[in-house]
Formats: C-alpha cells, sequence, structure tokens
C-alpha cells in the first residue's frame, strides 16, 4: 500500500506536480526518484537564476553593474527587455516575497517574483525566461499566486475586493507582457481547485497516470511505470 503524505504544509511546486500527473507526484515525493536534469535545463535554469537575482538586486535598488556585465549576450537581451518594459511605471513594494498562509488546517508556502502597486490595485510580478512560455502552461501557478497573495494583501487591509489584485506574467524572451485579472467567481473557483488537490493528494491510494502528449518532455519518463 502506499504511504500517505501526512505534511500540513504544501508549496507550489507540489501541488502543481499533482495537477498535472499524479503519477509524477508519486514517483517524486513518494518514491522519491532521484532524476538528473539534462545539461540544456540545466542551461536554462541558470539563465532563470542569473536575471532573477539581477532583478531582485536591481529592484532593491542595488548597483547591479558589475552582475550585467558578466551576463551572457543572450542573458543581456533578457535584461534590456526587462529594464525597458512598462513595469517602470509601477510603484515597487516587494522582490522574491516569500509568503505562508493559513487554510483550514494546511500551510501554504510560496515566493512571487515581485509586488507591484498602482493606485487602488496591486501586481504580482512573474517574469519567465524560457524561449516557450504559454500562461496555458502555468495555469496552476497562477491559481496558487492570486488566490494566496489576495488572501494576504486582504488580511493586511492592503484591499478589499479580489479585483483589485493581477498577475502580469513578463515574457523576456518574447519582450511581451500578459496580464491575469482576478474576481470573485475566480476566488471561489481557485480555492476550491486548491483544497481539491490537497484532499485528493492527502486520501489518495490510487496515484493514476495523466498519460499526455507531453509525457516525453517529463522528467520521469523513463522511470514511469505506465510508459
Ligand atoms: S511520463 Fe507521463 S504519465 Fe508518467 S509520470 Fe510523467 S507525465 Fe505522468
Amino acid at each position: 500500500m502506499l504511504s500517505k503524505d501526512n505534511t500540513q504544509t504544501y508549496t507550489l511546486a507540489k501541488l502543481q506536480m499533482y495537477d498535472e500527473c499524479p503519477q509524477k507526484y508519486k514517483l517524486c515525493y513518494i518514491d522519491r526518484v532521484h532524476i538528473v536534469e539534462n545539461i540544456q535545463k540545466l542551461n536554462a535554469s541558470k539563465t532563470g537564476t542569473n536575471i532573477h537575482n539581477i532583478v531582485n538586486f536591481y529592484l532593491k535598488g542595488m548597483d547591479v553593474s558589475k552582475l550585467v556585465n558578466a551576463l551572457s549576450p543572450r542573458e543581456k537581451i533578457l535584461w534590456h527587455n526587462f529594464k525597458n518594459s512598462e513595469i517602470k511605471n509601477l510603484n515597487y513594494i516587494a522582490s522574491e516575497y516569500a509568503f505562508n498562509l493559513r487554510i483550514d488546517e494546511y500551510w501554504l508556502t510560496g515566493r512571487i517574483d515581485a509586488l507591484f502597486e498602482t493606485g487602488d490595485d496591486y501586481i504580482i510580478l512573474d517574469w519567465k525566461t524560457g524561449e516557450s512560455f504559454s500562461p496555458e502552461n502555468v495555469k496552476f501557478q497562477t491559481t496558487f499566486y492570486l488566490f494566496c497573495m489576495y488572501e494576504i494583501l486582504k488580511a493586511k487591509k492592503y484591499l478589499k475586493e479580489p479585483k483589485q489584485l493581477s498577475l502580469y506574467y513578463m515574457d523576456l524572451y518574447a519582450n511581451s507582457l500578459v496580464k491575469i485579472h482576478f474576481d470573485d467567481d475566480l476566488y471561489i473557483k481557485y480555492k476550491t481547485q486548491i483544497l481539491d488537490i490537497i484532499n485528493k493528494i492527502n486520501n489518495s491510494a490510487n496515484f493514476f497516470c495523466n498519460k499526455t502528449d507531453k509525457c516525453k518532455q517529463c522528467k520521469y519518463y523513463r522511470a514511469c511505470p505506465y510508459l
């Protein structure tokens, strides 16, 4: 019989993985199968880390000129696209903001790239440095960030209604901004979705597979018993 996941703390990565494929969740968090990423993925992750660090330091008002000089030509283009984006018109509040949120008997934990404010509204910013960003591929991240940050900002009395919060994905490779808005209906839908996944994780005895055409990109492809 599969062991039950007893932890009461849920990260975005954990919930997102179950949402993508329960079998993938089992291989990662229950069987603890360790897979070494291929070199392309490791390079992409290094670029992501470099850009996230520079943007974070820059937003905090630090001198990043030496770090910028050390970037690769491709990374310099991503940095240029960030600096010239429309976010310079927004008021910066925080970057690399880590949060813990209590929902029922569970804790949700995560970290957003940055939070901005404009008038009475708040904007979560998330930058993407990969070559094939699509909002469709980060639907659960959207759910998690909007729901959690709304609860946190409402508790701090920064905002009163979901429509005052938005999430912007900054696609630095395509040099475009995808704006996602929030409202009362989405608040209920997202809360239900998050709790539903937690309940499934806690009650699941059968981590079925989500065999899709994306399986070939899954890092557990070779370890997956269904393929
Ligand atoms: S290969 Fe496909 S079915 Fe197997 S764990 Fe990955 S996503 Fe799930």
